[in-house]
C-alpha cells in the first residue's frame, strides 16, 4: 500500500461507510475505506439485497402457481431451494462488486483488513493476524454497523439457533421455523423464507407498527419520464422529505389519529377476522418506538395465506421441541431464528 495518509479514513464498507466515502471523494477529499469482510456490509451481503432477491423468487413462484388467473398455463411448478439461495447469493455478490467498482471510479483507497483506533487520527489495520502499515488521517469516521444480538441461553450455534446469517444461506430448510422478534429483521425474513418452509411463526413480546408501501413509486416513475433525471430526482427527494416530516410532526401533535390510520391499514391488509388488537396494536405511540415498512404488504400476504402466523407472548423456557410460552402454550420449532436486536460494533483501541 503506497499511501497511508488521508483526509478521511472510514472504518467499515457498508452503506454508511461506502456512501460517505464516495461523497467525500466527490467533494475533493482523499479518502480511504477499511473493510474487514465484504464491501457493501450487511445490507448488500446479508440484509436488504439477498432478502429482496429471495422475495423476487417467491413472487415469481406464486405468479406461476396462479398463472390461470392471468390466462396463462404453467405446469409442474416447483422450486429448488439450493438454486433459489444460490441466485440470492449471486445477486449479493454482483452488487458487492458494484461497490468495488464505484469506490475505484471515485479514487477511494480500499484497505482489506480489520481496523482498530490507535490514537487521534491513527488507525491500525491487520489482516489474518498480520499488521499492515498504520494509517493516519485528519478525520476518522466509524461506520462499523451492528451485529445480531443473541438471547441469553440461546446463543447462535448455526444448527438449532440461527441468526440472519444462517437464515439467508441455510444448508437445510426446516419444516417449522420460529423467528423471535418483530423488528425490521424479523419482518423482512418472514415473507422471504415463508415459501421455503412448511410454516413460519413470528413470536413477538409486543406488537410493532407496520406500514405497507408499494415498491414502485408511480409519481416518481412518471416524473422521471417527463423531466431530466436530475430535476426529477430533486423534486422526488423534496417530496419524500416533506411527506415524511409531515407524518412525523402529525405523530407528535395528533398521535391517536395517526395510530388509527396505521392500524386501519393493517386491518385492510389482514382482513376483518384477524386479531389486529392483539398482534398489531402497539402500546406506544407511532414513532416512539419501532415502526416497520413492508414492501407491497408482503408480510400480510404470507399471514393471509396461512404460511406464516404471529404469536404475541413471552418466552418462558426452551423445550426439546421448541419453546414454552408464559401463557402455557407450546410452540414447536425445528429451528429458531433470533431477530431480537443488534449490538453496535466498535473498533476498540488496542
Ligand atoms: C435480514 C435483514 C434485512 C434488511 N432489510 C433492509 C431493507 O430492506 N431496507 C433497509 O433499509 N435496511 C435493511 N436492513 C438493515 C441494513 O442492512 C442496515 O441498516 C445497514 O446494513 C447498516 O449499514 P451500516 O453501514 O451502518 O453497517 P453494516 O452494513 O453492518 O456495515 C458495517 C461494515 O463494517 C465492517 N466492519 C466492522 N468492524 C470493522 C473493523 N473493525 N474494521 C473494518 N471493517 C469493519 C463490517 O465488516 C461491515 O461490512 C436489513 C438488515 C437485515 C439483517
Amino acid at each position: 500500500m503506497a499511501d497511508t495518509s488521508f483526509d478521511v479514513i472510514i472504518i467499515g464498507g457498508g452503506p454508511g461507510g461506502y456512501v460517505t466515502a464516495i461523497r467525500g471523494a466527490q467533494l475533493g477529499l482523499k479518502v480511504c475505506v477499511v473493510e474487514k469482510q465484504y464491501l457493501g456490509g450487511i445490507c448488500l451481503n446479508w440484509g436488504c439485497i439477498p432478502t429482496k432477491a429471495l422475495l423476487r423468487s417467491a413472487e415469481i413462484y406464486h405468479g406461476m402457481k396462479n398463472a390461470e388467473d392471468y390466462g396463462l398455463t404453467a405446469k409442474g411448478v416447483g422450486f429448488d431451494i439450493k438454486k433459489v439461495i444460490a441466485r440470492s447469493r449471486g445477486v449479493s455478490g454482483q452488487l458487492s462488486q458494484g461497490v468495488v467498482y464505484l469506490l475505484k471510479k471515485n479514487n477511494v483507497t480500499v484497505v482489506d483488513g480489520e481496523a482498530k483506533l490507535a490514537g487521534p487520527g491513527k488507525v491500525d489495520v491487520s489482516k489474518d493476524g498480520k499488521a499492515l502499515p498504520q494509517l493516519s488521517a485528519k478525520h476518522v469516521i466509524i461506520a462499523t454497523g451492528a451485529r445480531p444480538r443473541a438471547l441469553p441461553g440461546l446463543e447462535h450455534d448455526g444448527k438449532l439457533v440461527w441468526s440472519y446469517f444462517e437464515a439467508l444461506d441455510p444448508d437445510i430448510m426446516p419444516k417449522k421455523l420460529l423467528v423471535i422478534g418483530s423488528g425490521a429483521t424479523a419482518m423482512t425474513l418472514v415473507p422471504a423464507i415463508a415459501d421455503d418452509v412448511a410454516h413460519i411463526t413470528m413470536l413477538q413480546r409486543s406488537p410493532t407498527y407496520v406500514v405497507s408501501r408499494p415498491t414502485r413509486d408511480v409519481f416518481a416513475n412518471r416524473l422521471r419520464r417527463l423531466l431530466p433525471e436530475k430535476v426529477a430526482y430533486a423534486i422526488i427527494r423534496r417530496k419524500n422529505i416533506f411527506r415524511q416530516g409531515l407524518v412525523y410532526r402529525k405523530t407528535r401533535t395528533d398521535p391517536e389519529k395517526i395510530k388509527n390510520l396505521l392500524i386501519g391499514g393493517v386491518r385492510a391488509g389482514l382482513g376483518p377476522d384477524y386479531d389486529v388488537d392483539t398482534h398489531f396494536t402497539p402500546t406506544y405511540n407511532p414513532w416512539d418506538q419501532r415502526l416497520c415498512l413492508i414492501p407491497d404488504g408482503d408480510l400480510f400476504k404470507v399471514i393471509r395465506s396461512g404460511r406464516a402466523s404471529v404469536v404475541t407472548d413471552i418466552v418462558d423456557t426452551f423445550t426439546e421441541t421448541g419453546i414454552r410460552l408464559q401463557s402455557g402454550e407450546d410452540l414447536e420449532a425445528d429451528i429458531i431464528v433470533t431477530a431480537t436486536g443488534l449490538n453496535l460494533k466498535w473498533p476498540r483501541a488496542r
